[in-house]
C-alpha cells in the first residue's frame, strides 16, 4: 500500500515497541475504509488510539518472525506451520484472559508472552531478547558422495568449521551454527542436510535488567518444539500470579530442568555429534 512521504514520516515517531503493529492496523483500516494511500490524519488517528487505549490493544501475546518466507536466501529451516501452530496454542490458551485475570491495573505491551522465530543464526528478528526463541537449523552430515576437492564448503562456513583433506570434508561441531550454508554450496551432495529442525533458546528480555535468551543444548523437529512451548506455557501460568514476565520466572534451574526433560528427543547429541540411528 502506498504511504504519502509524511505519513511514512510520522510513523517513523511512533513508540519502537507498537510501530510494527501500528503500521500494520494503519493499513488495514485504510484497506477498510477503501484509502488508497496512507496519509498523516491515518496515522495519527490510529497512533493516538494505540497509546491512549492501550489496553484494548492489548492481545495477549506476540508471535514474530523473520523474513525468511519472503525468499531469504539465507533461510536454513522455515518455520510457517510451526509458527501457526504456537499461535493456535496462544490463542487456545487465552493469555489475554490470563493476563486480564491476574495484572493488577491495566494492561501494557510488556505484559505480553512473546515468542519470536528466525529462520536462520541471523536472527533478524532479535528472537534473544524474547521469551521464547526458535532458530531454524540444518545440520551438515558427511553423505556416501565423492567430494570434488572444489573447496566451496570451507570458503562458504563464516565460522571456520569446515575442514578440507583428502579424504573429504569434517566439521567441527563446537564451532558450527547449524546454518546449512556448507550444504547448500556443496554441488555434489557430499554435505548433505539430512536433518532439519529448531535450535530453542529461552527466557530473554530488554527492559531495566536485560538478559539473552538461554539455548538449550541439542536441535529438535517441529513436535518437539511445539511440546518445549506449551511446556513454557504451562509453566508460565503456574507462576505469574499478578502479571511477572516469562523471563523474570524462568530461572536457570527451570532452564536445566527443561534441558533435562527434552534432551533425549534432540536430534544431535548433547557433544554436538550426530545421532548415528537417526540418519
Ligand atoms: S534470520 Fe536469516 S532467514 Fe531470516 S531474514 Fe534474517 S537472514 Fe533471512
Ligand atoms: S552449517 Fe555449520 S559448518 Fe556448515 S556453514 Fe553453517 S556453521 Fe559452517
Ligand atoms: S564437500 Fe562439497 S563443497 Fe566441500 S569440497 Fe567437497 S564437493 Fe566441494
Amino acid at each position: 500500500m502506498k504511504w504519502t512521504q509524511e505519513a511514512d514520516k510520522a510513523m517513523k515517531k511512533v513508540p519502537f515497541f507498537v510501530r510494527k503493529r501500528v503500521r500494520s492496523r494503519v493499513e488495514e483500516e485504510a484497506k477498510e475504509a477503501g484509502v488508497s494511500e496512507i496519509s498523516l490524519r491515518d496515522v495519527n488517528r490510529t497512533r493516538a488510539r494505540f497509546l491512549n487505549k492501550m489496553e484494548e490493544e492489548v492481545v495477549g501475546f506476540q508471535v514474530e518472525s523473520c523474513f525468511g518466507d519472503g525468499g531469504c536466501p539465507r533461510k536454513a529451516n522455515g518455520s510457517g506451520n510451526l509458527q501457526k501452530r504456537v499461535t493456535e496454542l496462544l490463542e487456545a490458551e487465552d493469555i489475554r484472559g490470563f493476563l486480564k485475570k491476574t495484572v493488577k491495573g491495566e494492561l501494557k505491551f510488556h505484559h505480553e508472552l512473546r515468542v519470536a522465530f528466525a529462520d536462520c543464526p541471523n536472527a533478524c528478528s532479535q528472537p534473544q531478547i524474547r521469551a521464547m526463541c526458535i532458530i531454524g537449523a540444518v545440520v551438515p552430515e558427511i553423505s556416501g558422495a565423492p567430494c570434488s576437492q572444489c573447496g566451496a564448503c570451507v570458503s562458504s562456513c563464516a565460522e571456520h568449521a569446515v575442514t578440507l583433506s583428502g579424504e573429504g570434508p569434517a566439521i567441527d561441531f563446537e564451532r558450527c551454527l547449524v546454518c546449512g550454508r556448507c550444504v547448500k554450496a556443496c554441488e555434489t551432495g557430499t554435505l548433505a542436510g539430512i536433518r532439519k529442525g529448531y535450535r530453542v533458546l529461552l527466557g530473554g528480555r530488554l527492559g531495566r535488567h536485560p538478559r539473552l535468551a538461554m539455548e538449550l543444548p541439542g536441535i529438535y523437529d517441529e513436535e518437539t518444539v511445539y511440546d518445549i512451548v506449551r511446556h513454557c506455557v504451562t509453566f508460565y501460568k503456574s507462576r505469574s500470579t499478578s502479571g511477572q514476565r516469562f523471563s523474570h520466572l524462568f530461572t536457570e534451574k527451570d532452564y536445566h530442568d527443561v534441558a533435562v526433560q527434552f534432551r533425549s528427543r534432540s536430534l544431535i547429541n548433547m557433544d554436538g555429534s550426530i545421532k548415528k540411528q537417526a540418519v
